[in-house]
């Protein structure tokens, strides 16, 4: 007989070929009818395969769920966000939600694998006037940058009234593009110091606030 040679690493394991008793065999001990026919009781385990013995429930392992909305587009579907000593490990549609009553459309879906990517950024870049890199810097100091910034142009592009006397007190200098994963709540505030408050004009919106 010749010898079997040892398989080589990467090499993946031959195909053994059942034959058909060993697929009839296989078949009719999983198949749970004749169990029932035998007197086992159909809600008890005679009803279960063998495979659905060993399954788990896919979240047996999560020891957190937190409530979030997708952040993707105006709809607004509501999430459940499971997580296993403080790493996410599933997200899934809230079926308590009104609007999308646990599901997800492929996008929302999709963001465990944003929420949980090595790319995602997670620190501010800046890029200094004319310059061709991208530096790290603190959140708070890009907080003040902006601030300062708005108020600088605010200060220098404010106009009180038109040549005509008309009272107009705004600013065309500063403008504002929001996304649709705004909610009310957030374009409520918005409005109300960019328009109100500091007199912008042009305030812009995905979902057309
Ligand atoms: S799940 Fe889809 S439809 Fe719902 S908010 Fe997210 S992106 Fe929009």
């Amino acid at each position: 007989m010749k010898p079997r040679q040892p398989r080589k690493p990467g090499q993946s394991r031959p195909v053994l070929r059942r034959t058909l008793a060993d697929r009839a065999r296989d078949f009719l001990a999983e198949w749970s009818l004749p169990r029932q026919l035998s007197g086992e009781s159909p809600f008890s385990d005679a009803a279960k395969s063998r495979m659905s013995h060993t399954l788990r429930p896919r979240l047996e392992e999560a020891d957190t769920v937190g409530t979030n909305i997708c952040p993707y587009c105006a709809v607004g579907c509501a999430q459940l966000i499971y997580a296993k000593e403080g790493r996410v490990i599933h997200v899934e549609g809230d079926p308590r939600s009104p609007i999308n009553q646990g599901t997800l459309c492929p996008k929302g879906a999709a963001t465990f694998g944003w929420l949980t990517s090595e790319l995602r950024m997670s620190k501010v870049l800046y890029r200094a006037p004319h310059s061709d890199r991208w530096e790290e810097r603190p959140l708070d100091w890009a907080m003040d940058r902006i601030a300062q910034l708005t108020k600088q142009t605010r200060d220098e592009t404010f106009v009180e009234t038109l040549p005509d006397g008309t009272v107009v007190n705004h600013t065309l200098g500063i403008a504002s593009l929001g996304g649709a994963t705004l909610d009310n709540e957030e374009n409520y505030l918005i409005k109300k110091l960019f328009s109100g408050g500091l007199g912008m004009v042009w305030v812009e919106n995905q979902a057309r606030v």
